[in-house]
């Protein structure tokens, strides 16, 4: 090993694509969620406490004077690390890069729960000021449906400790998790949990199918049946309209949602975000597909982006030529190329 490697994990939140990576563990803890294929194969490990101090001198190094002022701690869960340990490494990075004001990590509710609101005082202190809560759902038979491994329940208490603490929250919710069968839950107990969260942020995710998940073994089986863009977007409509305790951020940043354009503060943009959707219901059935293949096929960023008639014309000719082929099938069209958007 040369003097200024130091180890980096598969995977960040897009949100930290300028911030400092640390890896206090390797993998996630659960790894069981039938959506996911993130750290497949990857057996979970928290890093020896004085490697990652060893990691975090050779950061320093490697980047010179470079200032951070967000770091994020890979992988899946740094709450899994004895207090003692985590408080350590905090420590160590705040000797490291003075000028850090956030520190952030993914946290599994189960594995918070077991902190003392002491320990996550302590941990928050230290400069752990900031969680990425991979809630996905407020509904128990979502939940249970993926082996989330978490309940409503838990999902609350631990963001209730970590907001007790002093951390900031940002929360994921997967659009169509609970495919057309639970897809009525999946919007109402989800708003309902992030009515009594009310965390900093929301952040959208659209659901896309891995094949070989076993989600996709459900899918084959008949078992669950998945949204279509349009029904995804109707859960989006759903969810925003019942939340009605929000006051933080709401964003659909990730390239699979399909209007990007929903982002902004919660409750000022509530009433704008409803109708950019229903200016998406009103379009035409043609100018529908139109922009949901555009978006597919990377020419759209928005709706606006319609407006360019180069761009629309291009867009439907590849429609056209795909009616032609797959007249009854476009649904499936677009699940696969959102399918390989992941
Ligand atoms: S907890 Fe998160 S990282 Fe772990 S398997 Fe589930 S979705 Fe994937």
């Amino acid at each position: 090993m040369t003097q200024y490697q130091f180890q980096q994990g598969p995977i960040r939140p897009p949100s930290e694509a300028d911030s400092l990576l640390i890896r206090t563990t390797q993998g996630c803890p659960w790894n069981k969620c039938k959506f996911c294929t993130l750290f497949e194969g990857m057996e979970f490990a928290i890093r020896p406490v004085e490697e990652i101090k060893k990691d975090i001198w050779a950061a320093k190094a490697f980047y010179k004077n470079r200032k951070f002022e967000t770091c994020f701690l890979q992988d899946g869960d740094s709450f899994t690390m004895d207090t003692e340990d985590l408080l350590d490494v905090l420590n160590t990075l705040k000797q490291a890069f003075p000028e850090l004001k956030q520190i952030s990590s993914y946290g599994r509710a189960q594995s918070m729960t077991k902190k003392s609101p002491e320990e996550m005082k302590a941990i928050c202190d230290a400069g752990l000021n900031m969680l990425y809560c991979g809630m996905e759902s407020g509904s128990i038979d979502v939940l249970k449906l993926m082996k989330k491994g978490i309940t409503p329940k838990s999902i609350l208490k631990s963001t209730e400790f970590a907001k007790q603490a002093g951390m900031k929250m940002m929360t994921f919710i997967i659009l169509g998790l609970g495919g057309k069968e639970y897809s009525a839950q999946h919007v109402e107990e989800t708003a309902a949990l992030l009515n009594q969260i009310n965390p900093d942020e929301i952040r959208i995710l659209s659901l896309a199918v891995k094949p070989g998940t076993e989600l996709d073994e459900l899918v084959q089986n008949g078992e669950f049946t998945p949204l279509s863009e349009r029904e995804m977007l109707e859960e989006q409509y759903q969810l925003i309209s019942k939340l009605n305790s929000v006051t933080g951020n709401y964003g659909n940043y990730q390239g699979i949602n399909l209007l990007m354009e929903l982002n902004g503060q919660l409750p000022e943009d509530k009433a704008k975000f409803l109708a950019t959707i229903d200016r998406f219901n009103m379009m035409s059935e043609n100018d529908q597909n139109n922009f949901i293949l555009g978006r597919r096929i990377h020419y759209y960023a928005a709706l606006k982006d319609m407006d360019n008639q180069l761009m629309y014309d291009s867009v439907q000719r590849e429609l056209n030529r795909i009616q032609k082929q797959n007249a009854d099938e476009l649904d499936n069209v677009f699940y696969q190329l959102r399918q390989r958007m992941i």
